[in-house]
């Protein structure tokens, strides 16, 4: 129990915690991706990408758990490899990252903060997919939704906004 051991060890288990958070303007006419899913919406978001902004967040949520920055370091907007791609391919490759340095998932919670449409009948399919793309359990991945009370730049419907929390542990 010296002072260099790593206070996050509790036993012989190494957990970390991260945190991310995006946010994308929202344009009409443009498709909407939440959580690796298509919402039927008359607007979508404006974006690099596909504009996933709910699986930006939990990307940056599990580069903030392993301190290894962030979405725009490891995928620049600038590089027309990823131009329009799919987020869950974004997803796969930083799970690869967590693989890689050790670590696995044991839970992903997601708030996505939207004025319209609601989300609530995307929400099953949402956590499903996440799930499949992290390779945990359905009960690993939580989505949340909420609006603003039409408060905010949410609340008028200008933008999507998503915080995402994940707890990483590693049992090597
Ligand atoms: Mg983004």
């Amino acid at each position: 129990m010296g002072l260099a051991r790593n206070p996050a060890k509790i036993q012989d288990m190494d957990i970390r915690i991260g945190n991310g958070y995006d946010v994308h303007a929202l344009a009409q006419g443009l498709p909407l991706w939440l959580g690796g899913v298509k919402i039927e919406s008359e607007t979508g978001c404006v974006a690099h990408s596909d504009g996933d902004v709910a699986i930006h967040a939990l990307c940056d949520a599990l580069l903030g758990a392993l301190a290894l920055g962030d979405i725009g370091r490891h995928f620049p907007d600038s590089s027309d490899e990823f131009k329009g791609i799919d987020s869950k391919i974004l997803l796969e490759r930083t799970m690869e990252m967590v693989s890689e340095a050790g670590y696995r998932v044991g839970n992903a919670d997601i708030t996505i903060a939207l004025q319209r449409p609601k989300l609530a009948t995307y929400i099953g399919n949402m956590r499903e997919t996440l799930a499949r793309v992290m390779g945990v359990p359905v009960s690993a991945v939580s989505v949340k939704a909420t609006t603003t009370e039409r408060l905010g730049f949410v609340g008028r419907s200008e933008g999507c906004e998503v915080y995402a929390s994940v707890l990483l542990f590693s049992l090597e």
